[in-house]
């Protein structure tokens, strides 16, 4: 059960596969809890919030132009149509008696999915986040749509379909939580920070979707003791091995940290930049950092690693002793206090998830910069720990060139593989 809700009221249970199935034939789906109350999520599943529908017969995506009575229009929701029979709650109102072999597995997984990336985030945030598009859908559609080998959310919708690249093999990306877990992060950023009032942004804003939506994603994992259990358990509390500046990182089982432990840096897109994937890797690498060290000075605090131990790592950083001297450390004080370790990575997540929603609260859409996104984090911190973490921002941000350089203008029209150029960002007239 997750950290964050399990000292409130009862909610509503799901089986969720914290990484995709599909990497790990032996993956077992993990009990969590969403902050519906039991008996509040009918059929479908559906929510005040949000609802599922897995349509017979829909061939054209949401989003899509199609022709209306009054000349082109967006197609949008809601689904009209048959519907396949839908995920029906148990007798105490919950999901987890579904087997994933049952078709009506993967409707209750992109319910679940959405809904407890909400709950998280809604949590960091301390209030309900609204719908950006609540204009017009008091709701959001969840919709599967296996013919679209994408997943997408927009004007009252977010729709995933899957890929087939696996041989004959279809893959839903509603059973794959990132991708879920991702788009939700979309949302948020929409709801929070807005669109730019003319067509076209800062170029920086557009990387930073990218960037926030990944943390989302990868913060919210988190939130699953199998994720936080496995990454403890493989570097033995050692998240230094993914430090940028240790030549040894080990590539982590988690694709998000694997995204996030990178070694981009800004001045890479001084000249220009295509794919706002790429722009963002800076901005996510320099939050990684941020988050690996506040982990460490919470091993600090917790007496769980000594300051000796803090000088020899600075000491031998960049050695080619370095990453098996420490390893060795860290073997040693994690088998001592296993539990001390998760303790202090889940203060750490917390505190990252605070810092990100009160800075994403304090951005402008028109005049969003990565730069800042650093101000916001330091007047953030100034306000909650009176600047405990100043170094630590400051540092990992000079060290991608935030606040050096900028991001160049955009050198290349948004292919499909946009998100912020896509249906995303269309609102109807
Ligand atoms: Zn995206």
């Amino acid at each position: 059960m997750n950290q964050t809700f399990q000292d409130e009221a009862p909610g509503t249970r799901f089986l969720l596969y914290p990484q995709s199935p599909f990497m790990d034939p032996n993956a077992k789906p993990e009990l969590v809890e969403i902050s519906a109350p039991p008996g509040s999520i009918g059929a479908g599943p559906s929510g005040p919030r949000m609802y599922t529908v897995n349509p017979v017969g829909k061939t054209t995506p949401y989003g899509a132009m199609i022709d209306g009575p009054f000349g082109p229009q967006m197609y949008l929701p809601s689904w009209d149509g048959y519907i396949h029979p839908p995920a029906e709650p148990d007798e105490y109102g919950n999901f987890i008696h579904i087997d994933p072999s049952d078709p009506a597995f993967e409707a209750a997984h992109l319910f679940g999915a959405a809904h407890f990336t909400m709950d998280v985030w809604e949590g960091y945030f301390d209030r309900p986040i609204p719908w950006h598009f609540a204009r017009d859908f008091d709701r959001l559609e969840l919709s599967l749509l296996p013919s679209l080998d994408n997943a997408h959310i927009g004007w009252g919708f977010l729709e995933t379909g899957g890929t087939r690249e696996h041989g004959n093999e279809y893959r839903p990306y509603s059973l794959n939580f990132d991708v879920v877990s991702h788009e939700i992060g979309h949302a948020i950023i929409y709801s929070v920070v807005g669109l730019p009032t003319q067509g076209d942004g800062p170029g920086e804003y557009y990387g930073f979707h990218e960037s926030a939506a990944d943390l989302v994603a990868l913060l919210t994992s988190l939130h699953f003791g199998s994720v936080v259990d496995g990454l403890l358990e493989n570097t033995r509390g050692n998240l230094y091995t993914f430090n940028r500046l240790s030549r040894f990182a080990e590539l982590s089982e988690n694709a998000q940290i694997r995204l996030a432990a990178n070694d981009r840096v800004l001045s890479e897109f001084a000249k220009g930049w295509s794919s706002e994937h790429d722009l963002s890797e800076p901005l996510t690498g320099a939050m990684f950092d941020v988050f690996v060290d506040i982990y460490h000075e919470r091993l600090l605090v917790h007496d769980l690693i000594s300051p000796e131990m803090e000088d020899l790592s600075d000491k031998l950083e960049g050695t080619p002793e370095y990453g098996a001297v420490m390893q060795r450390m860290f073997d040693e004080r994690y088998a001592e206090d296993p539990d001390g370790f998760r303790i202090a990575l889940l203060e750490a997540r917390d505190f990252l998830g605070t810092y990100l929603a009160d800075a994403w609260e304090m951005l402008d859409a028109d005049m969003l910069s990565y730069f800042g996104v650093e101000r916001a984090l330091l007047a953030v911190d100034q306000e909650i720990t009176g600047d405990a973490f100043r170094r630590i921002i400051e540092g990992n941000f000079r060290m991608r060139e935030i606040g050096l350089t900028e991001a160049g203008p955009r050198l290349a029209e948004p292919d499909e593989n946009s998100h912020s150029a896509s249906i995303r960002t269309q609102v109807p007239d």
